[in-house]
């Protein structure tokens, strides 16, 4: 077991929906030494690649993606939440469904702070359904940048969207892969991983 899924074990709660609750030390309240092995593991996993930007999408990935960018030496953007639909033509922008607040957002970046050729290593705190990942990919591409990869802190192994963006070709690193959970016993069931 690695750092964060004993991490995972001993403080995150779950609820039912098949929402893990993490906020005591991911996205809400932030262990930042926690948040810096989990920078440093992403640096790790995707060292061989020639990362020029990270990209993540607000509000809960700033914090994380803040410092993977600082591990890679290199920006940070990320996606804002938009709700009108009057954004210019200086932005990229994609439509995301939101599996928590279970709304639509646009997500809106400048075309100024993504250019064509960029490597981008997307970070995200959590990958469900996918369509959030989806919504930051189709940005990139939008671009013309190249997608170099998908850093995700916790996966939820039993809902579709890894799967689906691994099928796409993506190279998607998840640090946790939650295989199944139980909010009346309070079980969490993690995927065997090689990189553990
Ligand atoms: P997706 O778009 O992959 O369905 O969902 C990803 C987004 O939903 C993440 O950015 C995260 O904010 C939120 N999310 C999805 N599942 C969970 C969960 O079980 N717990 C928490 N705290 N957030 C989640």
């Amino acid at each position: 077991m690695n750092f964060l899924e004993k991490r995972i074990l001993k403080d995150g709660i779950v609820k039912s929906g098949n929402v893990l609750k993490v906020d005591s030390f991911l996205n809400h309240q932030m262990d930042i030494t926690l948040i810096e092995e989990i920078a440093r593991e992403f640096k790790r996993r995707f060292d061989k690649k020639p990362i020029s930007k990270v990209l993540t999408i607000e509000a809960s990935g700033i914090g994380i993606a803040a410092f993977v960018a600082k591990e890679f030496g290199v920006p940070m953007v990320f996606a804002k939440k938009s709700k009108s639909i009057n954004v210019d033509g200086e932005m990229y922008v994609a439509e995301v469904v939101s599996f928590t607040h279970k709304n639509k957002n646009q997500i809106i970046v400048s075309k100024k702070f993504l250019q064509q050729d960029e490597h981008v290593l997307i970070i995200d705190d959590f990958l469900a359904n996918g369509c959030a990942l989806q919504g930051l990919i189709s940005i990139v591409e939008s671009a013309g940048a190249v997608v170099d990869g998908c850093g995700i802190v916790i996966e939820k192994g039993f809902q579709y969207g890894g799967r689906a963006i691994r099928n796409m070709g993506y190279h998607v690193e998840s640090l946790a892969i939650v295989d199944a959970m139980d909010s009346e016993t309070g079980s969490i069931t993690f995927r065997d991983q090689k990189n553990d």
